[in-house]
């Protein structure tokens, strides 16, 4: 199902093309999809691999006319500006944070802002802002078909990683609150398949990262004043420590959220502490 080079029928108006860059962060590869025929738009053109960026251009050719990132991780755009090169589509996203994380070979000739619409004779592409995994992410909804292209905001089969400061747990949390809001009937996701339950899975989202919290105040309620490093193995004792360098920047994230609403105070030898 996710061959790369081979693009899926998934709805009427979106196919799906997955990037050969499966691995632990990107389950079986960057989705990129393609919306609509005569008119086409790519939404998260992948990694910079050329036998991918051949499958995009030989099924969607110069009808390419629009190219949208949801965010500038260097699985989503790389591949945009060679893309828009073959093409002449338009390159549409949001620029860059500056830091090593992020893809800055990205310009978007669009800068997207949350709330616009693109349109053509067989879709209507509604840009989302959702900060949160990163602070220039969008999300895509196709009103047609209900349909939201979900980046790294929702992922099926992996907890999306939020890393601070361009990551932000209260932003995530928000952001999927704000998702919930759309006539959502179906979420494609940058890494996995189409989630069919759009609503259940984001409310599962939302729980599972409040019972985290829970378990980080539960832990400075029971141990006191105490470093990330610390605490890391109570708060994540469900996940396998060879992941707890990825759980700490969580962590991290967890309370840089409970700090901004002065729940928990931070010393200045890094031990945290609940605000009483
Ligand atoms: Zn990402």
């Amino acid at each position: 199902m996710f061959e790369p080079g081979l693009a899926v029928q998934l709805s009427p108006l979106v196919r799906r093309i997955t990037a050969p860059n499966p691995g632990p962060m990107t389950g079986p590869g960057t989705n990129t999809y393609l919306v609509g025929s005569d008119e086409i738009a790519v939404i998260d053109p992948g990694p910079a691999i050329d036998s991918h960026i051949d499958a995009i251009f030989e099924i969607g050719g110069s009808a390419i006319s629009r190219i949208f990132c949801t965010h500038t991780h260097s699985d989503h755009s790389p591949a945009a500006a060679r893309l828009a090169e073959l093409t002449g589509a338009e390159l549409i996203g949001a620029a860059p944070p500056n830091d090593r994380f992020n893809d800055q070979t990205f310009t978007p000739t669009v800068h997207v802002s949350d709330g616009q619409t693109f349109t053509e004779c067989d879709y209507t592409i509604r840009a989302v802002h959702t900060p949160g995994h990163v602070g220039n992410h969008y999300c895509f909804f196709l009103e047609e078909e209900g349909m939201v292209f979900a980046g790294d905001h929702v992922m099926n089969g992996s907890t999306v990683v939020i890393i601070p400061p361009s990551g932000d747990m209260k932003h995530y949390i928000e952001s999927l609150q704000a998702l919930a809001q759309l006539p959502l009937q179906v979420i494609a996701p940058a890494h996995g398949d189409l989630i069919q339950a759009p609503l259940d899975e984001i409310n599962g989202l939302i729980a599972h990262r409040l019972k985290r919290e829970t378990k980080v105040i539960d832990t400075l309620e029971r141990i006191g004043a105490t470093t990330i490093s610390q605490m890391v193995s109570a708060v994540y004792d469900d996940v396998d420590p060879s992941l707890h360098t990825w759980a700490k920047l969580s962590l991290e994230a967890h309370l840089l959220k409970l700090e901004v609403e002065m729940r928990v105070s931070r010393s200045s030898d890094e031990r945290w502490a609940l605000i009483k």
